[in-house]
């Protein structure tokens, strides 16, 4: 492992180096073949170096490698069309940017835009990002250290206390309530769907603009395109981001067409935002997804995943959606991580600390998935 010369600290980093990615299994300067479930922090959705995104982005590197959404680019055009196609019905106005936290700081100016209003309400355990807005609405306190940088304009609630939920919008201050659909880094927590539908209906009507935060539940993870694909839980604005181009910098905000006619031109810029090679990236990455059915395999695997871990004992709960999964255990989920990297298999933690968190590629087959399924079960016996 190298140590820290040039480089500020950012992440504490898992106990390898990779030199190679090939579908669901990342490979190591020391030879060895490691099964990612950490799916490169939630981002490899087409698996590493899928051989259709790699062609697409190789095919434009020798077209055109970077001009900024200030001209037209067929390849930024086709893109944007397949994306059009897969959002949520109401959904259809799409801003590319870079990151997820790129993408909720535009959520957020674009909710204060459509609604003369500044506050933005956001619930406790959430993880929005790291720039100054999507940090200042973060409510996993953890990650503000020292930097909290807007309390005069943002909220935080408890997650899932309705009658506080109705008690702030009711106010009728917010321009708009930001929050994951299933909170990721807080320890995969499902909001239940009654409290999504308080949400959905007194964002309406209270005046108040629903942000769904989608970037891990989007692009496929769910087994369905966005969980936003739900026409009872559609909400007025949807951020995404990491898997979105199967590894190649991207996030977008989406926003219904009500929301974009208060937008007009110079409100809104990203210089790198839709870049040629993002795009390419992003149609690959869609046309994957279809003429690989990985829609059809999240739910598959997943349905096979369910089975066979709530048989093993030290498993106490399963949480989450999809490719979206968390299991609790009792303690500390520290050690079995330790166990499974030992076994040739990455996976993550979360602010949870019973939670070992699974972020798989979407192609990731049964087979390799029952590679879990056996290491936890000797994780198990030797416990
Ligand atoms: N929102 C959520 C739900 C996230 O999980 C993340 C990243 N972990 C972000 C926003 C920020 O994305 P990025 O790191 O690309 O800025």
């Amino acid at each position: 492992m190298t140590e820290f010369h040039f480089e500020l600290k950012t992440y504490r980093r898992f106990p390898i180096t990779i030199t190679k990615g090939e579908g669901a299994y990342i490979f190591t300067d020391t030879g060895k073949k490691i099964l990612d479930l950490y799916g490169g922090h939630a981002v490899s959705s087409t698996g590493h170096c899928h051989p259709h995104v790699v062609k697409a982005i190789k095919e434009q590197v020798e077209k055109i490698i970077f001009y900024s959404n200030i001209v037209d680019i067929p390849i930024r055009n086709e893109s944007i069309k397949l994306l059009g196609d897969i959002l949520p019905d109401n959904l259809n106005s799409i801003f590319f940017v870079n990151s997820g936290s790129e993408a909720n700081d535009n959520a957020i100016k674009i909710a204060r835009r459509a609604t003369g209003r500044k506050k933005i309400l956001s619930l406790s355990d959430s993880y929005h990002g790291r720039t100054l807005a999507a940090l200042s609405v973060t409510g996993l306190s953890g990650y503000q250290r020292a930097i909290d940088p807007m309390q005069e304009e943002r909220t935080i609630i408890p997650s899932g206390d309705r009658n506080r939920l109705a008690q702030e919008l009711k106010t009728k201050q917010y321009a708009g309530i930001i929050l994951e659909p299933i909170q990721s880094m807080g320890g995969l927590i499902q909001h239940h769907r009654d409290y999504l539908l308080d949400v959905i209906s007194l964002g309406s009507q209270t005046g108040t603009k629903v942000i769904f935060d989608e970037v891990q539940t989007g692009m496929g993870r769910m087994g369905r395109y966005f969980f936003s694909n739900d026409p009872d839980l559609c909400p007025d604005i949807m951020t995404t981001a990491k898997g979105l181009a199967s590894g190649v910098p991207m996030g977008a905000v989406v926003v219904s067409k009500d929301i974009a006619s208060s937008i007009d031109y110079g409100d809104l810029g990203s210089t790198f935002g839709g870049a040629p090679l993002a795009c390419a990236a992003l149609k690959a990455t869609i046309e994957v997804i279809q003429q690989e059915s990985l829609l059809e395999n999240v739910t598959e695997t997943r349905g096979y995943l369910d089975n066979k871990l709530k048989e093993i004992s030290c498993i106490k709960e399963i949480r989450g959606e999809g490719f979206l999964m968390g299991l609790k255990f009792d303690g500390s989920a520290k050690p079995v991580q330790k166990f499974l990297l030992d076994n040739n298999i990455l996976t993550g933690l979360s602010a949870d600390p019973e939670i070992l968190r699974l972020m798989p590629p979407l192609n990731l087959t049964i087979t390799e998935a029952s590679q879990l399924v056996q290491v936890l079960h000797k994780y198990s016996e030797s416990i």
